[in-house]
């Protein structure tokens, strides 16, 4: 092809994509019914403007950020209908999973109406019934690809009946004559800016003059019982200080307004990142207490944490977003595993977590990865990659095959604080990787790579080639005993050189006999042949019933071997099972009596709490 004819077709195709670009008009409008809120239906009318094409495909996402697997949530779309401006009726044909056709017919606006069966908390999804609707926009909102970086309206009408329904969303809105209307500057930002409209609670607190709202919605009115809880006393203080905490690692609120969504019912749990707001899911048991309040106020600072890690500063792989496919990154280590790492270190700055209660979870982390036989198979790297197929498609083999990219992660990330500390004098550490990311990568336009992450750690101090090749690439054990030192700790074995039996087996109850779930390979359930789904009914010809499985390990000792008889495939059979050993007490993580000022000074800065009195050193003389 020559020159000339190349140009010319560059100029052909400019001048396409112009029209095209200049074609599609906004804000594209949503009309969202919830009438039927209370059956879990929503009803959703999208119009789009500007059309000039033959045809528009219009989608739902197959995931949404937050979570990385593939939740086809356009099982859940139904009677999708498309019209012209004058309700003529438009062809529509699906093309995919998540993808339907319409025939445009020439005109310049089509509306696609559709309705979401809403009936699924978990994930943090969409639910509506007769006290609210949820919606995270990627299950619920269509999008056409041409009109994605265009404006977006959506005005709701709640129920007719529902009266004192209340609005929450991260994005802007204003009352209207049936409901409400919300605004944003985009698709992606109407993705990641949930909504949550019904029977709330609202609290407001300012943090640094920035407003942020707790509210709360319980399915039902709140009971007396929960409104004597922490949720209505200690909560928001708490918030407020994990807000200030963390603010003064990354210097700056990247909001004008934050909203926490709230979902408090029995058996919830979890929570989801998004631009200015959080949806996080938690049951009334959690406010009872103060052991279970700190476990809540852990959720809550990891997804504030992530306000900067990752809704700021984001791996090149997860930008822009696919919303039609996996999107891979090998950093989910750092998006999710250093946001774990901060989120108890940041409890213990704000005074909300006592040092010893974090050291004591640190020691638990560091004794579960050490005896996790997938820490020998995976990399971090590797788990991050594979996030979709593996640590969120978990089977009975994730123990023998993988890692967490979150718990290793955070394990990695702590290695990482504690190297660059020791390099630098406790002069710099990982807060300040973090500054530097957000200051680099201010907004997610731009996706950092590991070669950037390795770089600006050069620059603070120094090459860390090892570390990536090791803790990241690499599998295998990590020398947290080095780590620690320079904050003065060390690793203690509770309970010195006692073992207890370990059969290497995970077992649940199954119509009160034993079911496999879980066989550590190497180990000696694995010795013995047993796999996932054999269903043990006996020891040593005794009934078993899983409950008393534990008591009977009690009573053996490494080296025992036991008569297992075990079904499998209704056919019944026998093995025997020799008990392998592992520690009887815990791995603790302690200060050393005769950590030098360094260390105690690197303690001090790390933890954000003084060095308890030289008298107060763990070690036993
Ligand atoms: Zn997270």
């Amino acid at each position: 092809m020559s020159l000339l004819t190349t140009r010319s077709l560059g100029f052909v195709i400019l001048a396409c994509l112009c029209t095209l670009a200049r074609a599609q008009t906004g804000p594209v409008r949503y009309r969202v019914d919830l009438s039927h809120a209370a059956a879990q239906v929503i009803s959703i009318e999208m119009t789009l403007e500007g059309v000039s094409t033959d045809s528009v495909d219009v989608r739902l996402p197959v995931w949404r950020p937050g979570l990385y697997a593939i939740l086809d949530q356009a099982g859940t779309i139904r009677t999708l209908k498309a019209r012209g401006p004058d309700a003529q009726p438009l062809d529509v044909v699906k093309v995919d999973k998540s993808t339907w056709r319409v025939t445009t017919g020439g005109h310049p606006r089509i509306r696609v109406a559709y309705e979401v069966w809403a009936a699924s908390l978990d994930n943090r999804t969409r639910h509506a019934d007769d006290t609210h609707a949820f919606m995270s926009p990627s299950t619920t909102f269509l999008y056409a690809d041409a009109w994605r970086s265009l404006p977006v309206e959506v005005s709701l009408t709640p129920p007719p009946n529902a009266t004192d329904w209340q609005i929450a969303t991260g994005m802007a809105s204003e009352p209207n004559a049936a409901g409400w209307t919300i605004t944003a500057p985009d698709f992606d930002v109407l993705v990641d800016s949930p909504i949550e409209i019904g029977q709330h609670h609202r609290t407001t607190f300012d943090v640094d003059n920035v407003p942020h709202e707790l509210v709360l919605w319980t399915g039902a009115t709140p009971s007396q019982a929960l409104r004597e809880t922490n949720l209505y006393t200690k909560t928001p203080d708490a918030i407020a200080a994990i807000v200030r905490t963390q603010k003064a690692i990354f210097g700056t609120l990247p909001y004008d307004r934050y909203v926490f969504l709230l979902h408090c019912y029995p058996g919830a749990r979890g929570g989801t990142e998004h631009l200015n707001s959080t949806v996080i899911q938690a049951p009334p048991e959690a406010f009872h207490d103060e052991a279970r309040h700190r476990r809540f106020l852990s959720l809550v600072s990891h997804e504030i944490f992530h306000t900067w890690n990752v809704k700021r500063f984001r791996p090149a792989g997860l930008v822009p977003y696919d919303y039609q496919k996996e999107n891979y990154t090998e950093l989910l280590w750092v998006a999710e595993g250093t946001t774990s790492y901060y989120e108890d270190l940041v409890l213990v700055r704000a005074g909300l977590m006592k040092p010893d209660d974090y050291l004591k979870a640190l020691g638990e982390s560091i004794d579960a990865l050490r005896q996790r036989p997938g820490n020998s198979v995976q990399s971090l790297r590797d788990s991050s990659f594979d996030a979709w197929i593996k640590y969120n498609r978990r089977n009975a083999d994730a123990a023998n095959s993988t890692i967490s990219f979150y718990d290793k992660g955070a394990l990695a990330s702590l290695i990482l604080d504690m190297s660059i500390r020791a390099r630098t004098g406790n002069d710099r550490s990982l807060d300040t990787l973090m500054r530097a990311l957000f200051e680099r990568f201010p907004n997610p336009d731009k996706g950092y790579t590991t070669d950037d992450v390795r770089t600006i750690l050069a620059d603070l101090a120094g090459d860390f080639g090892e570390f990536f090749a090791h803790a990241i690439d690499g599998t295998g054990d990590l020398d947290f005993e080095a780590a620690l030192r320079t904050c003065g700790l060390e690793l203690h074995r509770e309970k010195g050189d006692e073992s207890i039996p370990d059969s290497g087996l995970t077992l649940t109850d199954q119509g009160g006999a034993a079911g496999v779930t879980e066989v550590r390979s190497p180990g000696p359930g694995t010795n013995a042949g047993l796999i996932p789904g054999d269903v043990i009914v006996a020891v040593d010809a005794h009934r078993l019933r899983v409950a008393d499985w534990d008591k009977l390990l009690e009573r053996r000792t490494p080296g025992d071997t036991l008569t297992i008889t075990y079904f499998r495939n209704d056919q019944m059979r026998e093995t025997h099972l020799t008990l392998a050993a592992r520690p009887k007490g815990k791995l603790l993580v302690r200060r050393l009596k005769d950590a030098d000022d360094k260390a105690r000074a690197a303690y001090t800065t790390w933890l954000g709490q003084p060095w308890p009195g030289d008298n107060s050193g763990d070690t036993k003389p």
